[in-house]
């Protein structure tokens, strides 16, 4: 908006303007003046027009005269003439930025002046342009009617539109204009500016739909199945293709947790909130129809339709950990005999020592040692004495519980750590195995059958044992007395 509106005077002369169209024109001053005339042609902002409408000539004199060198909000005045209704219709079919009219009543008919004034309104649709009627009796409403439906700024009589009250007459009508007139550009820059947010939303909408799009034919063609979860509770917001097919996903089946352990949802959350992206996961996944494996799961935060998720892609990886579940076997078994290795019963045995502690439950190991096993190598070969060591295993197999453990320590030197035993069933137990290999008979080609037998020495954990080579080690004095003793024997530690 520009500055607060000035009323005065310029020092230029303001030209009457003559129109030379319409039966009804008065002449109104210096004949054939053809163009309307401003008080300041040179200056940038235009002058206001203001157009005077009435059959009397004298009217149009003393309007010009008197309105002749105002200025209004640093503007000048343009004076349009018109001696009739119909020619003031004329007049405003070309100009289009009248900001006042002073127009009569009674031209051609008693009404011609209401009548324009619905025409303006109503037909020509000009509505910004201040009216102000020039009514036969002072003081008295012309037409309430016309006054309250057509937007007439006043009504003045002769005299008052003929002397100096016109200039506030006039002033009043730029000012009400000025107004609606900065009014309507602001609303029409509001307009425009709600038009430019507008379109950004929706191109910005549109460029979100689109790569929301992209994201999908992208995630829809990938071979590696992919599942947007909700962070809230997990469940399936989409699912690709190969992630359907692995998952046995259909939309009815969406729901479904996917995680064979609930725990590891958390823990996937937990990370990606914490890392936002995580690629070394390992987790069981449980397919619809039951179906478990091990994947490698990766994610990353994101948000769908507005909701957290997480996007997250999986391999399987259950061959891989089939190879790892092997290379563990692989490093805990002792190939010839089958049976747990040295680690074997490190491990567990300190998990046995560890349990029997906490729950004060008994737990006895035996360390077995085959007599004079250097002697059946010798005698029948490396081979023969391979087969003894694999007999004497099954031997003691058939004799020990399903929770007994027998590993091979090394050589022809066995360990069996069995839990919940305490130390006089452990003898009964050795005993036992003694026995049953003392009895057992291996045949050899060309040699014929051969016979050998153990020892064992008994021991169990005592209450200041950290470790189960502890135990072991007295296990290995018994076993040693059990030897010097004449093997084939069994002996408990002291
Ligand atoms: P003792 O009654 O005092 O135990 O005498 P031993 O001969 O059994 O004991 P020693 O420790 O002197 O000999 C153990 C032999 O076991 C020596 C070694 O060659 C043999 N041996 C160790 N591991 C294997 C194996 O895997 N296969 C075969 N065939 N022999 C083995
Ligand atoms: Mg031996
Ligand atoms: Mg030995």
């Amino acid at each position: 908006m520009g500055a607060v509106p000035r009323v005065g005077y310029g020092a230029r002369p303001t030209v009457r303007h003559r129109s030379t169209q319409g039966s009804g024109m008065r002449a109104t001053g210096t004949a054939g003046a053809p163009e309307p005339e401003t008080t300041k042609p040179d200056q940038a902002l235009p002058p206001w027009t203001i157009l005077v409408v009435d059959d009397d000539p004298d009217v149009h004199t003393i309007t010009r005269m008197v309105l002749r060198d105002l200025r209004f909000a640093e503007r000048g005045i343009t004076l349009l003439h018109a001696g009739s209704a119909a020619e003031a219709e004329t007049i405003l079919r070309q100009h289009g930025d009248v900001a006042v009219i002073l127009l009569d009543v009674v031209m051609e008919t008693e009404d011609a002046g209401l009548r324009l004034v619905r025409t303006i309104r109503e037909t020509l649709v000009i509505e910004d342009t201040r009216i102000v009627l020039r009514t036969g009796q002072p003081g008295t409403v012309p037409e309430r009617d016309v006054i309250l439906r057509y937007d007439i700024n006043d009504y003045r009589s002769r005299a008052e539109l003929t002397d100096t009250r016109l200039i506030s007459v006039v002033i009043a009508g730029l000012r009400a204009f000025d107004r609606i007139r900065t009014i309507a550009h602001q609303r029409d820059a509001l307009a425009r500016l709600n038009q430019t947010l507008e379109q950004r939303v929706a191109d910005r909408t549109r460029a979100l739909r689109d790569s929301e799009t992209r994201l999908r034919s992208i995630l829809d063609t990938s071979v590696v199945p992919m599942v947007i979860s909700r962070v809230s509770n997990g469940r399936v917001m989409y699912a690709n293709e190969r992630a359907r097919l692995l998952l046995g996903l259909t939309p009815s089946r969406a729901d479904r947790s996917i995680w064979a352990r609930p725990e590891d949802r958390r823990h996937l959350m937990a990370r990606v909130a914490a890392e936002e992206k995580v690629e070394d996961f390992e987790a069981q996944v449980i397919a619809f129809d039951g179906h478990r494996f091990w994947a490698l799961v990766a994610a990353i935060a994101m948000s769908l339709d507005g909701e957290p998720g997480v996007l997250m892609s999986f391999n399987d990886i259950s061959g891989r950990k089939a190879m790892e579940d092997e290379l563990k076997r692989l490093a805990t078994t002792d190939p010839l005999t089958g049976i747990g290795n040295r680690r074997q019963l490190m491990d567990q045995g300190d998990r046995e020592m560890r349990r029997a502690s906490r729950y004060g439950s008994p737990l006895s190991v035996l360390m077995l040692d085959i007599d004079n096993f250097k002697r059946i190598n010798d005698t029948y070969g490396h081979a023969v004495g391979d087969n003894a060591l694999k007999a004497m295993v099954q031997c003691c197999l058939g004799q020990l519980r399903e929770i007994d453990m027998l590993c091979r320590l090394g050589g022809e030197e066995f360990v069996a750590l069995l839990p919940e035993t305490p130390p006089e069933a452990a003898a009964v137990a050795a005993e036992r195995l003694r026995s049953a290999v003392g009895g057992m008979t291996m045949a050899v080609p060309e040699t014929g059958p051969l016979a050998f037998t153990i020892s064992i020495g008994v021991a169990a954990p005592h209450p200041d044992d950290e470790t189960l080579t502890d135990v072991l080690t007295r296990a290995d004095e018994a076993l040693y007395r059990a030897k010097r003793a004449g093997r084939n024997r069994v002996a408990a530690a002291t």
